[in-house]
């Protein structure tokens, strides 16, 4: 199977009747470029800058930030960089950036709601960002969009921080992509008013599963309810693909679900356009699809959508289906 793999690292993603995806990696440091390359990734889906400021004993300053940004859109060159505004809190703390004391943190004071209310830290690394994206072909994404006003007050900060740099004479790259995580349910179900708005979505299936079914995804007495192939969090993610086609833009997906092998049949059939995982996942899921047939997918989605009722049932139903192959 490997020696298959292998043969894959420069091949297109494209299933047995012809349609083509897009297999990006995830990464958190530019240490990770070598696996992404190695393993055939045609771009970045989610660099997770937060590394960034948890590797370092204070807040890294904008050239710091510049320089990796800048490695990291230099290396890739024409393939596309999805880079996320730093998603601290939650799980993730700062020890020189006091938070607060929370009873629930993954539903407190985290990601884009730091952001915008300490925007000096978003500005920040938003400047270094439109500094470096004329060194390749940037990307931004902002974590834990909740709300249409979130993503418009975010998206001000980037074009007020575009139009100094660019009043200062500093080259800013003017085709540079903005759009948001979907990882609130409360953004799934209003993609249709996003689309408008933004540029792409990117799904979160790890925040997003653990809000849908309201299960902690780090508590292991309730994990038998973080139920990836849930009817419920299927149909989620499938209006906010078609929402985005609806609206000639396009959606990612860079939680774990993105090269989860039962998962991946029926996202070929939703026609979701990039799949960003961990680069050791890309060549494995590259030949998965080079089995499947998308018609026949779509097929198997409809299945699962409409007589499904349990997260087993559309599990069964996959393996029923396309065990052979997965
Ligand atoms: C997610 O929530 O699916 C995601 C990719 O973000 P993180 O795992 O960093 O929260
Ligand atoms: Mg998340």
């Amino acid at each position: 199977k490997k020696a298959e793999w292998a043969q894959l690292v420069n091949a297109e993603s494209k299933t047995a009747d012809g349609e083509t995806f897009e297999l990006v990696a995830n990464i958190g440091t530019p240490k990770d470029l070598e696996g992404a390359n190695d393993n055939g990734a045609e771009g970045i889906g989610l660099y997770r800058t937060e590394f960034l400021y948890m590797d370092s004993d204070q807040m890294p300053t904008e050239e710091e930030q510049f320089e990796a940004y800048k490695t990291v859109l230099e290396d890739m060159g024409e393939r596309p960089v999805v880079v996320r505004t730093m998603d601290i809190g939650g799980d993730k703390n700062l020890p020189y950036l006091p938070l607060p004391e929370e009873m629930n943190p993954f539903l407190g004071y985290r990601a884009i709601r730091i952001g915008l209310h300490q925007p000096e830290l978003l500005r920040t690394q938003l400047r270094a960002l439109l500094r470096a994206s004329v060194y390749g072909k940037l990307r931004i994404m902002f974590p834990m969009i909740s709300n249409l006003a979130e993503f418009r007050q975010a998206k001000a900060l980037v074009e007020e921080e575009k139009a100094k740099l660019v009043d200062d004479g500093v080259p800013v790259a003017d085709d540079i992509q903005i759009g948001i995580m979907i990882e609130i349910p409360a953004a799934a179900v209003l993609a249709d008013q996003f689309a408008k708005e933004v540029d792409f979505f990117s799904i979160g299936t790890n925040d997003l599963i653990q809000y849908t079914m309201a299960a902690d995804r780090m508590n292991e007495h309730v994990s038998y309810l973080y139920q990836p192939y849930n009817p419920s969090v299927l149909r989620l993610i499938k209006s906010v693909i078609d929402a985005s086609h609806k609206e000639g833009k396009w959606t990612g997906m860079c939680g774990e679900v993105a090269g989860d092998q039962t998962a991946v049949p029926l996202l070929v059939g939703m026609g979701l356009d990039e799949f960003s995982m961990s680069a050791s996942s890309i060549l494995k899921t590259r030949s998965l699809m080079s089995k499947l047939n998308k018609s026949e997918m779509e097929s198997l989605v409809n299945k699962a959508l409409t007589e499904c009722t349990t997260s087993d049932e559309v599990a069964n139903l996959v393996h029923d289906t396309v065990g052979d192959i997965i």
